[in-house]
């Protein structure tokens, strides 16, 4: 540990998962523990019953990131959360545990933007300085590069997001929750692409009209396993297209997926094609930082510290609604 290095806290929080994780200045993750909301079977996740859980787990999960990282809580240098976007109930839980502890240790507090936290873990872990973003998960879909001073959307989903496709849509088939791993194990079994809704308005998607065509399907009683394919071919071209344009547009030479759903091989395979045939490099982030997790917010959070970027116990807000482009990101300089 160098002398001058700073150690944050991140707490991540917006959704299913609590995670929290310690991230040294140097980009070295010390820790990364989580402990993650199972909703009952058939159901969604209950923001006040999500909650309840975080509540619970949240001082437990602290503890043993501190502890897996080796640092005591009077070494922390500085404490970040996720302010947003996310389930207000949830949110809130973290950002109660965060100002807690700032103020008690009197260290600065960082809020983060968890959609920004997926995109700057993944250049973390990767490498990749200036990449096209693909970012994927139960929150997000979106495309976008950083362009004078933010990360500015070049196509993004218009009603739900492909995390969501795929987990309701498991939902309606009565599978258990997360979906997504089931759909693209199932879809390997499958053998028939059906016909459905391929959305596509200007650069922006719509899944919406997928989901219903091919739950509709499946009381019909079409093949489980070819739906899951169906689904998977129509969601993933959707995307590719999109991400197609955008590369062509920002003329960017390396193409980084993030997120939940960058965990899924097809949806590699139709992207990794997408980056070759533009003459652009492609990267995913590693599994392990793929989903939600507190490596995501300490890093990120570091980054807006190190550039005076710290908020006011009294405007620690969360932000239910925080879209990504309306984050200042200093840190990545003239773009
Ligand atoms: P996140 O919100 O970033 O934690 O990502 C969670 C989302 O990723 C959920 O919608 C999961 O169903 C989805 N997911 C995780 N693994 C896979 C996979 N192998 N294929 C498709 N979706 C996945
Ligand atoms: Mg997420």
């Amino acid at each position: 540990m160098k002398k001058d290095e700073v150690r944050c806290l991140g707490i991540e929080c917006t959704a299913h998962t609590y995670g929290a994780s310690v991230v040294s200045s140097s980009g070295r993750i010390l820790s990364d523990v989580k402990d993650i909301y199972k909703p009952p079977e058939g159901r969604g996740i209950h923001p006040r019953e999500c909650a309840q859980h975080h509540s619970e787990v949240g001082l437990r999960v602290v503890k043993e990131a501190l502890r897996e990282a080796e640092v005591k809580l009077e070494e922390v240098d500085v404490i970040a959360f996720s302010a947003g976007p996310g389930l207000g109930p949830c949110l809130r839980t973290g950002a109660t545990l965060a100002r807690a502890l700032a103020s008690l240790l009197g260290k600065p507090l960082v809020r983060v933007n968890h959609a920004i936290g997926h995109i700057e873990i993944a250049r973390l872990t990767t490498g990749v300085e200036d990449p096209l973003i693909v970012l994927v998960s139960g929150g997000h879909t979106v495309i976008t590069t950083y362009v004078d001073g933010r990360y500015r959307v070049y196509g993004e989903t218009l009603d739900i997001t492909l995390g969501n496709l795929l987990d309701m849509f498991a939902r309606g088939a009565g599978l258990p929750s997360p979906g997504g791993p089931l759909v693209e194990e199932l879809a390997l079994k499958g053998s028939v692409v059906y016909e459905l809704p391929y959305v596509v308005k200007g650069n922006d998607i719509s899944y919406s009209g997928l989901l219903t065509a091919s739950l509709k399907r499946l009381r019909s009683g079409a093949k489980l396993e070819d739906l899951c394919l169906s689904i998977q071919e129509h969601a993933f071209s959707m995307l590719a297209e999109a991400t197609e344009r955008a590369l062509a547009f920002t003329e960017k030479k390396a193409l980084l997926l993030t997120g939940g759903v960058a965990a899924n091989r097809r949806l590699r395979k139709v992207l990794s094609q997408v980056a070759q045939e533009q003459n652009a490099s492609f990267h995913v982030v590693p599994a392990k930082y793929a989903g939600d997790c507190g490596a995501q917010i300490a890093w990120t959070g570091i980054l807006h510290y190190l550039h005076g970027d710290v908020s006011p116990l009294e405007e620690s807000y969360v932000k239910p609604k925080w879209r990504l482009d309306e984050v200042d990101v200093p840190w990545r300089g003239k773009g």
